[in-house]
């Protein structure tokens, strides 16, 4: 065969392949360039998940009439000079393959108008084939309307998810996005409703309260950190509000969202010692620094960037991280009696130190699996002796002594536990939910808002009396009996992170992972200071379990030490 350059609408299509992957990809690129073009208005209207339509209103500069055309073939752009300019990128946008991508898979209408004119314009691009331009009247601005993507693509139709997937994808997007920008005014709309908006009156507090409910507003920690010509701006959540994934930490390095591994675990390192193992914090970080130390022409989708020295922008996001948790938020000076003799330490330090072999604690250390060891219940009794409480230490640990030695108890493991096993045993107390005296209310970014609509029936069957109360809001009307006293919004939230990990309809043993998960949230935590009454409940409860020995999650609830190890410890005995 004969070697030919392909005609221009072949290759876009191709590279549409590239950038245009499902509709979060195409509300991406037309929300880059409605930012690039310096809007502060942003109308985003989507039908069925973005399958049927499209469109994005923005008031921005406009493209002048006579460029309309240019604006939707490839390799056209008003952001990009030459190669050097590569290095010095200011815009979200710089490929100029978008909308000739977009136009190459849909109908789209490209309707824009400049200050400069009277009139603005409006050109068609059917699947590749462009239109001429037409004059129509309309405000300053560009819309872009994209209808019946990949109409002339079907193996890219079959590869689009749900509606409810493609959606999430949308909205998680913009919940990013009008996080970021908090000058602009985003409206979001899913078949004529309203499901985001914000103000963009420069308040980025505001921002998250209106996105994530003025209860985590009120409690995210501001980082402000200025070195030179390197900043770092956002929020972070303090210690003691965490999440069980990864999925509301967000970055953006000038002003571009993207996912990255160095800067994730640059967070976490700052948090480290802090959090639970399993738990993350909530953070949103705003990153300028100078464009030339970071490359941002990576991957088509422009969401990966490679920067020229990693390990220096890990140390700043750590640091950055590091100090805001430190002044807004001392580390709780867990009294250390027993093991240190000096109070105020890091809790790390008061870690008790064991020198005995690996198998005598190791047994029942498995890692957090999938879920809760189900057959549990039907184990033979692994129930523990009577035990004598001596006391409580560094807040965290109850001491007691049975007939065999010492028990060092973790506070936190064992109620989870009894919790555990109170809604197993379906104790007509436990099961049943029991009214709050003051329902309490939930705001959620709108791609969670979405899980709890469509799992209201689950809900109500664990026990936990949702009602839509709102736009993206919910009030809690009621937790199960053996909850009572935990806090119900956190209870929702345990149940919406289960969802987004996994969007398997619910099952017999689903329940019981959702459960074992709101019992772990609802559990006293480390560091809280019992008192004697309450110490006492929870080793008498502990004795009641079936399975005292581990939590739901297969951790151990308790070390023992024989009198058998002391002595061996003590060189009473034994290995000499
Ligand atoms: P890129 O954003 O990489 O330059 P696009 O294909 O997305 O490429 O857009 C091509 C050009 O069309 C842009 O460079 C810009 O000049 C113009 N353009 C696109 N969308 C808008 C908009 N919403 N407002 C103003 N100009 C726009
Ligand atoms: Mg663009």
């Amino acid at each position: 065969m004969q070697i030919i350059i392909l005609p221009d609408e072949v290759a876009s299509q191709i590279a549409a392949g590239e950038v245009v992957e499902r509709p979060a990809s195409v509300v991406k690129e037309l929300l880059e360039n409605a930012l690039d073009a310096g809007a502060d208005e942003i109308l985003i209207k989507i039908e069925k998940a973005g399958k049927k339509r499209i469109e994005v209103m923005d008031n921005g500069i406009g493209i002048p009439l006579n460029q309309m055309a240019l604006a939707v073939s490839r390799h056209a752009t008003s952001k990009l000079r030459s190669a050097e300019d590569l290095h010095k990128i200011k815009t979200l946008g710089f490929r100029g393959e978008a909308l000739a991508s977009i136009g190459s898979v849909s109908h789209m209408t490209l309707l824009s108008r400049t200050e400069e004119h009277e009139m603005g314009g409006r050109i068609e691009v059917h699947g590749g084939q462009v239109n001429k331009i037409e004059y129509d009247g309309m405000p300053v601005g560009t819309t872009v309307r994209v209808r019946d993507l990949f109409f002339n693509v079907p193996a890219r139709l079959k590869f689009l998810k749900t509606d409810h997937t493609e959606r999430r994808r949308i909205d998680e997007f913009i919940t990013r996005y009008a996080t970021a920008y908090e000058g602009v005014s985003f409206d979001l709309q899913h078949d004529s409703k309203t499901v985001l908006q914000t103000s963009g009156n420069g308040d980025r507090r505001e921002v998250l309260a209106s996105l994530y409910g003025l209860e985590l507003a009120k409690q995210m920690l501001e980082v402000s950190f200025h070195e030179g010509d390197f900043h770092i701006e956002g929020y972070i959540s303090p210690i003691s509000l965490t999440r069980s994934n990864r999925r509301e930490i967000t970055f953006f390095i000038n002003g571009r969202w993207v996912q990255d591994n160095t800067l994730t675990s640059s967070l976490l390192r700052a948090y480290q010692n802090y959090l639970m193992v399993g738990r993350y914090p909530v953070a949103f970080l705003f990153v300028r620094m100078p464009p030339a130390l970071v490359d941002v022409n990576v991957h088509p989708a422009k969401a990966e960037v490679r920067f020229q020295d990693s390990g220096d922008i890990f140390r700043r996001v750590q640091r950055s991280v590091r100090r805001a948790l430190m002044s807004y938020s001392p580390v709780p000076q867990i009294p250390s009696r027993l093991w240190h003799p000096h109070p105020g330490q890091e809790r790390e330090e008061i870690r008790v130190q064991m020198p005995f072999p690996e198998d005598e604690v190791g047994d029942a250390l498995k890692e957090e699996t999938s879920v809760e060891n189900m057959s549990q219940a039907n184990l033979p009794h692994s129930q523990i002796p009577l035990l004598r409480l001596i006391g409580q230490i560094g807040a965290t640990y109850l001491v007691a002594e049975g007939p065999d030695g010492l028990y060092l108890i973790d506070q936190h493991a064992a109620h989870e536990r009894v919790l555990f096993e109170k809604f197993l045993k379906g104790e007509p107390a436990g099961r049943a939910s029991q009214a709050l005296l003051e329902p309490a209310t939930i705001t959620l970014p709108p791609e969670k808002a979405r899980i709890i609509e469509e799992h209201l029936p689950v809900f109500k069957e664990i026990g936990v009396h949702v009602d839509p109360f709102g736009p993206n809001t919910f009030r809690v009307q009621a937790v199960p009996g053996f909850l009572a006293g935990a806090d119900p919004v956190s209870i929702v939230q345990v149940v919406v992170e289960d969802f987004e990990e996994d969007e398997t309809p619910l099952e017999k043993e689903e329940e019981k992972r959702i459960i074992a998960r709101i019992c772990k949230r609802a559990a006293v935590k480390g560091g809280q200071v019992l008192s004697v009454e309450e110490q006492q409940k929870l080793l008498q409860d502990l004795e009641n379990c079936q399975s005292p020995r581990t939590c739901p999650h297969g951790r151990p609830t308790m070390i023992h030490l024989s009198v058998d190890l002391l002595e061996k410890q003590f060189g009473r005995r034994g290995s000499r």
